[in-house]
């Protein structure tokens, strides 16, 4: 990473901060580009100029919040998130469709998908429901093969 990268700068916008923001102390005229290292996988990581106003100014987050991990280990850290999501939504349509294949199907793998994110979720349910695909597709047979191995080291 270089050193001699001239420091990125932008103005504050005093006007379009967020009320919280605008009410606390020792607010600079300036965005400077400032550096950080991620939490997560410890990188060293640039917090822009032009990214700080984006936060502050059209997010209208509170100024003296700070990214604290890098874009990668952000987006890991939200997919478990996202897959519980998915699969919260598919059972619950499952509910008001029951027998549905292809939705039994979805309904599995994503539980397969949110155990192997997390090591959480319903998998003697997701046994079930891939048993009555009687498939021999490869990606049942995998998330089959999975579920029985993590119940039986259980
Ligand atoms: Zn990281």
């Amino acid at each position: 990473m270089t050193r001699q990268r001239k420091l990125g700068k932008a103005r504050v916008d005093f006007e379009r901060i967020s009320a919280a923001s605008q009410r606390s102390l020792g607010i600079p005229s300036h965005y400077e580009d400032e550096t950080y290292w991620c939490v997560d996988c410890g990188k060293e990581c640039l917090f822009s100029a032009r990214r700080q106003k984006v936060w502050y100014e059209e997010k209208k987050r509170y100024y003296w919040q700070r990214p604290i991990r890098c874009d990668n280990c952000f987006r890991v850290r939200q997919q478990p998130r996202s897959a519980k999501f998915h699969m919260d939504r598919s059972l619950a349509a499952l509910q008001d469709a029951q027998g549905d294949r292809e939705l039994m199907r979805q309904c599995a793998l994503q539980i397969v998908d949110y155990h192997r994110q997390t090591g959480r979720g319903n998998l003697p349910l997701a046994i079930h429901l891939l048993n009555a695909q009687d498939s021999e597709e490869n990606e049942v047979l995998e998330a089959l093969a999975y579920c029985r191995d993590k119940l039986r080291r259980s």
